[in-house]
């Protein structure tokens, strides 16, 4: 066979992922990677044709279960459209986010032959994530049945400038003459892990060319998606066209026929344009009037003004790395999620553990928010990172709702939180004991005032949470007989393979940040003189358990005396987790971790303790510690900078980097690891360019610690309001203040005052690995 003349798009660079070539094995991980979204509307990239016997609509249970070892639906692929803040309710899982009408459907058939990717003989495909413009490329040549090669150009983005619009187009050439059927439309038989949320559905066509889809959720939200065909035949095109519609009990398709005739003319082009709105929706509107409003604009006009917002987004936070390449592309991709995943504007909703992007876990919100996300949007666009602590804030009446349900007075933030913040974890391991999320949300809300220079806040909108988590924690509090001092007993801490444990020291730290601040912000939510010293005592006395070597911060009272993991006779495929390999009661008695706890704590709080302390903890955990959870290598490799460990920075690195690009061993099947992303961030700003956060200090302060390859490295910054840039190169830091105010800078010891709109230079001290 001839190669087929496709005309590829741009060669690969460091703005682009791609897929080439298509494998069935690694769709669902490319689905889940190549995910679009505009912050409001988000859709899993599934092919517009499909996959054969992969259907949507299987119901299954899904059981709680502990999700690291959690075994998906085997299924090929997994259509996903979501709206955040839109939950259904699950009769075992709690509120889970709805998978919504798929309407991406566009599926070419040429007489009467079907694309399928899977099957048909396909040369020069190319799928391509454009990361600068948020667009999605894919194209192809298809050799059919009836020897007639079709050149194919999918093309898609979900508009930044109009969040409820996604805009397909498809390209279409065959070289003789030929019968195309075109099928396009709303399919609203879909399943929300296995299980239904529409309590009804209404399908109409609307137009000539379009049709409609209604839908009232189980929790009484209604959707609306409409969908139209706009299509440009050339007169030269010979062609005739016709449209019809189809419709079933869960589904509407606009069927468009064309005849191509020979002299076989130029190409067609059909366009399919889509919005989606809902009942949550501060404006009400009708999705079909979304598509009037744009009927008179072009392809390129659309693109053009959704390219543009992404360029002031990227104007905002792109990280520029010189010398190598392979970071600089999954950097720009963990940047992408985490400007997709944001919703602009709306503090009624976060970011779920997925970035929307999956339903691994049911679409809610974690302390990742607070700890692995907040850090980005907080140093690049503060606006963002207000609608992630605002969130919080709304959602105090959830949190007093869970501590009421776990009979204490004040705010409880749920370890899994719905939009409303009610804990929605249906395991109770988690649910009752990872307390320290209460507390990562008043860290998150500090953290907010600090770096923005806002500290009005805490005292302003935040105050009543500060207060009344305070007031759960006093009494979540035990004073056990002797100790003289207060104990958190039976928590969690991060590492969730130590269930019930006592004193954790992550925790206490965090609760002891919590009850010092309400100690200071209590007066102004109308705490009193008495209670707020007594939120000041707890602080002072909640301990940090210590080995008897008085230097190794233990993860909770007794953990020394667990268990040996014995990982050489346990843990035999090194390439799936150490949970999937053994028995929760395994996990449980031994001193096996899942992420970093105690390295976790040393990060946040990095003054508190001494570099041998920290060495000496990074000597302890880490052969104990399984990395199971995504959350673990980006907290790894930036203790590991700290300690000069280079090479284990890039170990770590490169670990973390990867996650959602590793299509062979899932990747974003289910997901984007979103947490991930922000650590990937945080690992390239805070980690490599050493800057600590507002919450380390009041200077902007950098102690950089290039992997050697990197030649250059460049990212602009929001210090206090101020924006600043900075360029790190192998022997010089350079930072540019491009605010109205001065910015005080130190780079490794040596501060310096950098006016408004000035720049400085020091010279790089270069650092041996240890
Ligand atoms: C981790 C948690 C995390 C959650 C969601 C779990 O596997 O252990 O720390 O919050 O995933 O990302």
């Amino acid at each position: 066979m001839d190669a087929c003349p496709v005309i590829l798009s741009a060669m690969s660079d460091a703005w682009s992922i791609m897929e080439s070539p298509f494998r069935v094995e690694t769709a669902k991980a490319y689905e889940g990677l190549f995910t679009l979204g505009s912050g409001y509307l988000h859709v899993r990239s599934s092919l517009e044709e499909h996959l054969s016997g992969a259907p949507q609509n299987v119901s299954y249970t899904r059981l709680p279960a502990n999700v690291t070892s959690e075994r998906f639906a085997d299924t090929k692929s997994k259509w996903g459209t979501y709206v955040p803040g839109i939950f259904g309710r699950h009769p075992l899982l709690n509120n889970e986010m709805v998978n919504l009408p798929f309407f991406l459907g566009l599926a070419p058939m040429v007489d009467g032959e079907r694309l399928d990717m899977e099957n048909d003989q396909i040369t020069g495909y190319r799928r391509e994530l454009r990361l600068d413009t948020a667009t999605l490329i894919r194209t192809l040549c298809w050799h059919t049945h009836s020897h007639k090669q079709v050149e194919l150009t999918f093309e898609r983005f979900v508009s930044a400038a109009r969040p409820y619009l996604c805009v397909q187009r498809l390209r279409f050439h065959c070289d003789h003459e030929a019968h195309l059927n075109l099928h396009l439309g709303i399919d609203a038989d879909v399943r929300t892990n296995g299980y239904d949320h529409f309590k009804s559905i209404e399908l109409r066509p609307r137009g000539g060319l379009g049709c409609e889809c209604r839908v009232i959720t189980d929790a009484e939200d209604e959707i609306l998606v409409a969908t139209r065909l706009v299509y440009h035949l050339p007169r030269d095109a010979n062609c005739e066209l016709s449209i019809r519609h189809e419709q079933a009990e869960r589904a509407c398709t606009v069927v468009t026929e064309a005849s191509i005739k020979e002299p076989v003319g130029r190409e067609l082009v059909f366009e399919k344009r889509s919005a989606v709105t809902t009942s949550r929706d501060p404006v009400r509107c009708d999705a079909d009037g979304w598509l009037d409003i744009v009927a008179d604009q072009s392809y390129e006009q659309l693109h053009a003004e959704h390219a543009e917002v992404w360029k002031r987004r990227w104007d905002s936070c792109d990280v520029v790395i010189e010398g190598d390449e392979d970071s600089q592309r999954a950097v720009r991709l963990s940047l992408y999620h985490l400007l997709r995943a944001h919703v602009p504007d709306d503090p009624r909703v976060a970011i779920d553990a997925k970035g929307y992007a999956g339903e691994a876990y049911w679409g809610r919100y974690f302390w990742d928010t607070e700890i692995f996300l907040l850090p980005f949007y907080l140093y690049t666009d503060p606006a963002r990172a207000r609608t992630l602590v605002d969130f919080r804030v709304q959602s105090l009446p959830g949190a007093n709702e869970n501590a009421n349900r776990y009979g204490y007075s004040g705010a409880r933030y749920a370890w899994e939180s719905d939009a409303d913040g009610r804990e929605c974890c249906p395991n109770w391991q988690y649910a009752d004991h990872e307390v320290h999320i209460t507390a990562d949300v008043v860290y998150g809300l500090a953290h907010y005032a600090r770096a923005t220079g806002n500290v009005e806040y805490l005292h302003g909108p935040a105050a009543r949470v500060i207060l009344e988590t305070a007031r759960y924690w006093m009494e979540r509090l035990d004073w056990r007989k002797g100790d003289g001092h207060p104990s958190l007993l039976g928590v969690m801490g991060p590492d969730e393979y130590t269930p019930i444990s006592n004193n954790n020291s992550y925790t206490n730290r965090m609760v002891a940040f919590a009850l010092k601040t309400a100690a200071e912000i209590g007066p102004a939510a109308g705490a009193s003189p008495s209670e707020c010293e007594a939120f000041a005592a707890a602080a002072a006395g909640l301990p940090i358990p210590r080995h008897e070597d008085g230097l190794l911060a233990l993860q909770c009272e007794g953990f020394d005396l667990l268990a040996d993991p014995r990982f050489d006779e346990l843990w035999r495929d090194r390439d799936t987790t150490f949970a999937a390999q053994v028995s929760q009661e395994r996990l449980y008695r031994s001193k096996c971790l899942k992420q970093a706890d105690v390295l976790m704590l040393m990060m946040l709080f990095p003054g508190e303790f001494s570099d041998a302390e920290v060495r000496r903890a990074w000597e302890y955990y880490l052969p104990l510690t399984t990395h199971d959870s995504s959350l673990s290598a980006g907290v790894h490799a930036m203790i590991a900078t700290r300690l000069g460990l280079m090479d284990e920075a890039w170990r770590f690195w490169m670990r973390a980097r990867d996650i959602d690009l590793d299509v062979e061993h899932e990747g974003a099947a289910e997901g984007i690891h979103i947490a991930n992303a922000g650590a990937v961030w945080q690992m390239v700003v805070l980690g490599f360019a050493g800057m600590k956060t507002a919450m380390q200090t009041d200077l902007l302060s950098l102690t950089p610690r290039l992997p050697p390859t990197w030649t250059r490295l460049a990212f602009p910054l929001v210090w206090k309001g101020q924006p600043v840039w900075v360029q790190i190169v192998p022997h010089e830091v350079k930072v540019v203040n491009r605010g109205s105010a001065p910015v005080e800078v130190q780079i490794h010891d040596d501060c310096r005052v950098l006016a408004a709109q000035t720049c400085g230079t020091w010279q790089r001290r270069t650092h041996s690995s240890k």
